[in-house]
């Protein structure tokens, strides 16, 4: 096993720029693989991370958790994987295994939730990662490793509550936001047989949401909203930032349900909610059998998100044009490190 150092991409303080950086490889542990890294995703997460909007962020800080590479060493216990299989890794890489969350299967709800991030000590803008092997999913043959690394945050983000809150006689689904999470929660709920609205601030993503399997699209402002009264059985919303809640709220059958999967503020009205019985409720993140279910999914079902590759050199380019919307729809930063990987 090679002990050679590892090579990444940190922020060594709150909102700076990514600056190139070496460090030791952590030990691996006994269940664990370490994984030489290929593809890594950049979400709207790891911008929030660097700008310590979580409050949880450690600097130097190297982000990254839409992990995908080659096992390339595995500790004693690790089992299921060999080395050279390519897996995935998403945001998080190891569980306690202990508390009630854990024994129930629903590692995402972990007590030691903060401690179990793949991007602790380090995260995935790096040459390579040492994981939990529970927590490194292999990818379907015919998937490619860009494709598979935006599955690993953004796809299981927006499939799991799909399947989680979604549920029959649930026919009628608006995704708020068409962004990265957004286009890949459009396609997952048309492939799942729903009836989808998307809706953006945008008028510009009209054609696209409906290429990306959209039935109808509609411009999110409040006037638009007012003819969508009594529309939906659940509101998917995909987005961050600030929302005029009391108009999506108004756009719900009565017992709907508006799902936050992304990090929005929250300040509204509550006659809606009240009167009408509805639900706001929420998705993280999801557990490894869904995990597993949303690849195969999305494999039978060629989801396919749309990704602007670019060399994680690049890395701080990248940071820039998400910061200011400009990606489209999710960008993948492609190991372009040239040192012996560890
Ligand atoms: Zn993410
Ligand atoms: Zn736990």
């Amino acid at each position: 096993m090679s002990t050679s150092s590892i090579q990444g991409y940190a922020t060594i303080a709150v909102g700076q720029p990514l600056e190139p950086f070496t460090y030791d490889p952590p030990t691996l542990g006994e269940h664990d693989v370490r994984v030489s890294i290929t593809h890594c995703g950049l979400c709207h997460t790891d911008i929030q991370a660097i700008d310590d909007y979580y409050g949880i962020t450690d600097y130097p800080f190297v982000p990254g958790h839409e992990i995908v590479g080659h096992v390339s060493a595995l500790g004693r216990e690790a089992s299921g994987l060999k080395e050279g299989d390519r897996v995935g890794i998403g945001w998080q890489g190891r569980s306690c295994g202990e508390c009630e969350w854990c024994l129930q299967g629903e590692e995402q709800l972990c007590m030691d939730i903060v401690e179990a991030a793949t991007w602790l000590p380090y995260g995935g803008f790096s040459s390579s990662i040492a994981v939990d092997s529970r927590f490194a999913y292999p990818l379907p043959d015919a998937m490619s490793s860009e494709i598979g690394s935006v599955l690993m945050c953004a796809g299981i983000t927006v499939y799991s509550p799909l399947r989680l809150h979604a549920e029959p006689p649930a026919r009628k689904i608006g995704i708020v936001g068409v962004g990265g999470l957004g286009h890949l929660a459009i396609q997952f709920a048309h492939a799942l047989g729903y009836e989808v609205t998307a809706l953006s601030s945008s008028p510009g993503k009209k054609e696209q949401a409906l290429a990306f399997g959209a039935d109808h699209f509609v411009v999110s402002d409040p006037t638009s909203l007012q003819e969508l009264a009594w529309a939906f059985d659940l509101l998917l919303c995909t987005a961050p930032g600030k929302f005029e809640w009391e108009p999506l709220l108004a756009a719900l059958k009565k017992k709907g349900k508006l799902v936050l999967v992304g990090f929005p503020d929250l300040e509204f009205n509550s006659t809606d909610l009240v009167a009408h019985q509805l639900s706001i409720t929420t998705s993280f993140l999801g557990n490894r059998a869904t995990m597993r279910e949303m690849l195969n999914f999305a494999d039978a079902h060629g989801i396919t998100p749309a990704i602007e590759l670019m060399p994680m050199s690049q890395v701080n380019e990248a940071i820039q044009r998400l910061r200011e919307n400009k990606a489209r729809y999710r960008i993948v930063l492609v190991n372009d490190m040239d040192a012996t990987r560890a």
